[in-house]
């Protein structure tokens, strides 16, 4: 981790005195308690994932200076929450939720207006309201992450019962993640089409409940088994958004699906991509491929095993293809490109069935391998995903965030249909403008169901200003030319949402408008997190806040 930069003056947000903000913060403390406001006037500290910042993103491409937090709140349940948001539409303080604040390579827990008080919620706000065997549903808060959700299905004696899905790590949020968009990998991945009604504090104060906790009584009965309620289904407008803070969400949960097995096949060129497409998108779509699958590319393998860039290679410029197949030829990838990691779920005779079709498909890649799990050793790789696809949280995939010296990662991340000429033209795309850029192509497909985003992560440096300039310029470059060749970003980094949403702009950009229209009616004094997913208030639009 980087050293700790010192601080003299606290961060104040644009258009509030010095003075002001401080008068304003007494005020919340004497709303919230003293002990759950922090002033931001101490060095800014980098720490690692389990143990990160919630002043700042801890892998900033920016100057870390950019997009940080004025101030740290801590509301402990729903009306502390209103309290906050009318405390700041009084003083005109922008305001920016968390839930832990772990959201790493798409900005962390940093705001998008410098001086913003980030209202962590997940410090205080922490319970599992409700855990249903029978419906596998659950009610949590946002402080509750994969692994405080998994281990209380342990406590409960649940854990063999019902499965969490969990991203690649599990350190997270599961309402943050889920409002963000996120994914997992097993067939419950798509956490967003798996929760179920929400509680939202509004901008001005107000709090709903969508769903079937909107009923006037007793919504919690059907909270979780039923999530569009009557008329207009609002969900969706508080994910990817600045509309609302939500307190509460159901979430539904996977039954154990009564034996599981994880599988690894390799490929042996880059040009098997497009192939490989034609198959993999008939089995996804059928269910036969069952789970959010991930086929990765070889620096990425190599990059997982933790090792630096710096142990295989020490010139200059991208590593070359020899050295990253010299690197994998220990590896269970060998001297092949691709690897898929999938999972089959059932009993074994289920399972046997759907392998068969699967080895069979696969298999007319010439030069496809199968991997035997049990030649693998226990910490390779293919365990982590094991473990994951099969509804245990885990943070193996950390490692390849170490390809860099202060390793920071950025994401890439366009959406594209599974098929040979998109995968093959996106590939080429990004390959073609990380040599540009000098910067290591390190990209993953996960598969959804229609549809797949191809994850590229640039792996730089957080303290070589040179390094992140170009990784900045090299996002740029890709965002704009995916976009036009019609693939578009799923989510992204804090500070290329304005660019993303630009993206977006069909019909002379109605949507962005729309938003706008929303975000007013709203937020009309625009204190929640302005800036966010491109929207800005009125108070803040054309005055030079885009990026
Ligand atoms: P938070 O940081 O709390 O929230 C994310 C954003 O959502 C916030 O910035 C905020 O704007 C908004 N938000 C949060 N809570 C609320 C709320 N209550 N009300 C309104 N808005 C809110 N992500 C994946 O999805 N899948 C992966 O497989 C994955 N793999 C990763 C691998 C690595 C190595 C790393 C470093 C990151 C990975 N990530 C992945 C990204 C990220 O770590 C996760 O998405 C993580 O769950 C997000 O952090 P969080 O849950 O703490 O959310």
């Amino acid at each position: 981790p980087a050293k700790p930069r010192s601080r003299e003056v606290p961060v104040v947000p644009q258009g509030v005195s010095r003075d002001q903000f401080l008068e304003a913060l007494e005020e919340l403390k004497r709303e919230l308690g003293e002990e759950n406001v922090e002033v931001n006037d101490k060095p800014l500290k980098d720490g690692w994932y389990m143990e990160h910042p919630n002043t700042h993103d801890m892998m900033t491409i920016l100057d870390e200076e950019e997009f940080v937090a004025g101030a740290v709140a801590y509301p402990g349940n729903t009306d502390e929450v209103v309290k906050m948001v009318k405390w700041a539409n009084r003083w005109l303080v922008p305001i920016f939720p968390i839930s832990m604040g772990r959201n790493l390579g798409y900005g962390g827990a940093a705001p998008r207006v410098r001086g913003s008080v980030t209202v962590d919620l997940g410090r205080r706000m922490n319970k599992i309201l409700d855990i249903n065997p029978q419906d596998y549903t659950c009610l949590v808060e946002p402080g509750v992450s994969f692994y405080g959700l998994y281990e209380e299905l342990g406590r409960r004696g649940l854990r063999e019962h019902m499965w969490v899905d969990t991203p690649d790590l599990g350190g997270g949020s599961i309402i943050g993640n889920t409002v963000d968009r996120g994914v997992g990998y097993t067939p419950y991945g798509d956490h967003w089409a798996c929760h179920s009604g929400l509680e939202v504090v509004l901008p001005t104060g107000e709090v709903i409940r969508t769903g079937m906790g909107a009923l006037t009584e007793g919504g919690e009965n059907t909270w979780g088994v039923f999530p569009y309620g009557f008329g207009p289904y609002s969900d969706g407008i508080f994910s990817q958004s600045n509309f609302g803070i939500v307190t509460k969400m159901g979430m539904t949960l996977m039954p154990n699906p009564g034996g599981h097995e994880s599988f690894m096949y390799t490929f042996p060129k880059e040009e098997d991509l497009g192939p490989l497409m034609e198959i993999i998108r008939p089995l996804r779509i059928s269910t036969i491929l069952e789970n959010v699958a991930q086929l990765r590319h070889v620096t990425q393998t190599i990059a997982a095993a933790g090792l630096p860039k710096s142990h295989f290679f020490s010139g200059s410029g991208t590593i070359p293809p020899e050295i990253i197949h010299s690197a994998a030829a220990a590896s269970p990838v060998g001297d092949h490109t691709w690897a898929y990691y999938g999972m089959s779920y059932g009993p074994p005779h289920i399972r046997s069935y759907k392998l068969a079709i699967i080895d069979a498909e696969f298999s007319k890649i010439p030069g496809c391998r199968k991997i035997d799990p049990s030649t693998l050793p226990e910490d390779e790789y293919f365990w982590s995903r094991d473990r994951i696809a099969s509804g245990t949280p885990d943070i193996h995939e950390l490692r390849w965030v170490n390809w860099a010296p202060n390793g920071a990662h950025i994401a890439f991340s366009p959406v594209s249909p599974i098929r040979s000429a998109d995968a093959t033209k996106l590939f080429q795309l990004g390959k073609r403008i990380h040599e540009k850029y000098g910067i290591d192509f390190m990209p993953a497909f996960i598969v959804g169901l229609r549809e797949m985003h191809l994850i590229v992560e640039i792996v730089f440096d957080r303290d070589d200003r040179e390094e992140k300039e170009r990784a900045l310029e090299c996002l740029r470059d890709m965002v704009d030319e995916a976009a036009r060749e019609g693939y578009g970003e799923y989510r992204t980094h804090l500070v290329l949402m304005d660019q993303v949403a630009g993206t977006y702009g069909w019909g002379g950009g109605a949507l962005g408008r729309f938003n706008e229209r929303l975000k007013d009616a709203l937020d009309p004094n625009g204190i929640l997190a302005p800036g966010r997913c491109g929207i800005w208030g009125e108070r803040y639009r054309g005055r030079g806040w885009e990026m």
